[in-house]
């Protein structure tokens, strides 16, 4: 017992009695002076911070991400550089829709978010399960995640909104027959894909310019549950995914996932059939094939949830020299989206705390603000502005990328004109087999119980003009007559 450590305030004084508060008398009013008691309180009324509007509920883990094949020629980074070469990371699942407190197993997309600490600064891939999304202009998606959340009045979460909005919203008829499908409520994250979703670009050395996607493929295999399945571990457990993945981790059996890219040339832009910005495409593997890079693997849990996976923030923002954006509009969005819910949710110096720290150093003229904690960046005192005659840290023009000739004038471009929304998901369908396309179309019945008639036959004319068996098959078992839709769905 001697060597027990000592209980203290957060200012270090030896605490004498942490059972008894100090009262006036035995049975009288407490007295202001009890500081430690004030401060218990006052420490709990601040235990929470604002959760994520999405992405609220997460599960999260460190590892490392090793190089197995050479992408050099379309990249300079150095995570990279060359067969071999580990980089510790981190990364973050999550549901979109439910809160902090939600259960795990939703049918809902996962999020998919990765933070790698390189030798030059973060480089944060802020993905999903899915290859793409359901809208494809950021101004859509604030509304969008209205329909996901819950309605003002009932507090209830509402299929009416979720089924209004995507029928009006043929873009996202790709996305939605993703997580109508078996892959929409997996048993947990170790049996998910990863996709970076966007498309990002690569530099190389030389400063030439590719597109490329980021996948990153299970290596422990795609396993889901149905919604009966799903149903009753709810009922058994709210979260089962943190088992799974916290309980995985700490047995030393380490989920892993391969890593590729697609590239696509950038002369290629303008000569496919779809737009390769647009994030409710896909880019077919026929065309762009898979090109391996590496293994990703998780070994190692946090130590405290709330200070390494609540606080872990990620930002497509943060980029390395060798990976560039994309004129994708929901990754441009994005890029100031995320930054900011940090800001607003974790403080403006965020991006230093412990778990959100670069490994490498970090050299800046912000000033101060909440939670300063950090120290002057520069070895002079002097050189606290820029430019400085004081040896401050200077820009380094070599990480210039080349420049993007993209250019037009600027409109708001309708952004549905001419786009053919229903190929890719009739794709999708068309390679599942018949139970796999059965149980999509009886997943998405369920998911329309109580939507208005007329709501769910605009739903249908989009899924015939996908493939005449899917629509048709969503009719039978919602019951909707779609006789008249025939001629429409042309
Ligand atoms: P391929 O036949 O080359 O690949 C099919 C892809 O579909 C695989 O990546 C597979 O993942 C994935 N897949 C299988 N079932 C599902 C499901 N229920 N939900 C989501 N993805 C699934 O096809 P193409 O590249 O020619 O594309 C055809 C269609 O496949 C696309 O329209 C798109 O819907 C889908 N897809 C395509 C991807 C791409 O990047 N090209 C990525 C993911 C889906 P896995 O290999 O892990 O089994």
């Amino acid at each position: 017992m001697t060597d027990r450590k000592k209980l203290t305030t957060s200012a270090g004084n030896p605490v004498a009695d942490n059972q008894n508060s100090i009262t006036a008398g035995e049975r009288g009013p407490v007295l202001l002076q009890d500081y430690q008691l004030i401060e218990k309180l006052a420490h709990q009324n601040r235990e929470r911070i604002p959760e994520r509007p999405v992405h609220a509920k997460g599960w999260g883990a460190y590892g490392t991400f090793t190089v197995t094949n050479d992408i050099s020629r379309y990249s300079k980074a150095k995570i990279f550089s060359e067969v071999g070469k580990k980089t510790d990371m981190i990364a973050r699942f999550s549901t979109v829709a439910g809160e902090l407190g939600a259960a795990d197993a939703e049918r809902d997309v996962r999020g998919f978010s990765l933070k790698f600490y390189t030798e030059e600064g973060n480089w944060d891939l802020v993905g999903n399960n899915t290859p793409v999304f359901f809208v494809r202009d950021p101004y859509k998606f604030p509304d969008f995640i209205h329909t996901q959340k819950r309605h003002p009045k009932t507090n209830l979460r509402s299929p009416t909104a979720m089924w209004d909005f995507w029928s009006l919203s043929p873009e996202s008829l790709h996305q939605v027959t993703i997580l109508m499908s078996d892959r929409g409520l997996p048993v947990g994250v170790r049996n998910v894909n990863g996709y970076g979703s966007h498309t990002y670009s690569m530099i190389s050395a030389d400063k030439k310019r590719v597109w490329v996607k980021f996948h990153f493929k299970t290596m422990q295999g795609h396993k889901h549950w149905t919604n009966a399945e799903a149903a009753e571990m709810v009922g058994q457990s709210r979260e089962t995914t943190q088992e799974d993945l916290f309980g995985a981790i700490e047995k030393g059996d380490f989920p892993k996932w391969q890593v590729f890219i697609q590239v696509m040339p950038e002369e290629d832009v303008g000569k496919t059939w779809y737009n390769p910005f647009d994030l409710t495409k896909v880019w077919p593997h026929g065309d762009y094939p898979l090109i391996e890079v590496g293994e990703l693997e998780l070994n190692r849990n946090p130590e405290n949830y709330f200070a390494e996976i609540e606080q872990a923030a990620f930002a497509p923002s943060n980029i390395v020299p060798g990976i560039g954006f994309s004129p994708d509009k929901m990754l441009q969005a994005r890029i100031f989206s995320y930054a900011d819910a940090h800001r607003y949710r974790l403080g403006t110096h965020y991006e230093a705390l412990p778990v959100n720290r670069p490994r490498s150093e970090v050299n800046h003229y912000h000033k101060d603000g909440p939670m300063r904690f950090f120290d002057n960046n520069a070895t002079n005192p002097d050189a606290y502005y820029e430019p400085n005659s004081f040896n401050g840290p200077v820009e380094s023009p070599d990480f210039a990328e080349p420049p993007l000739a993209i250019s037009g004038d600027a409109d708001r471009y309708n952004h549905r004109d001419g786009n053919d929304d229903y190929k890719q998901p009739g794709d999708l369908f068309r390679l599942m087999n018949s139970e796999q396309q059965g149980r999509l179309m009886d997943n998405m019945a369920a998911a329309m119980g109580g939507v208005p008639k007329e709501i769910i036959k605009r739903q249908i004319l989009h899924l015939l003009r996908a493939d005449p068996a899917y629509g048709h098959g969503v009719a039978e078992r919602t019951g909707v007559d779609i006789s008249d839709l025939a001629e429409a769905a042309q």
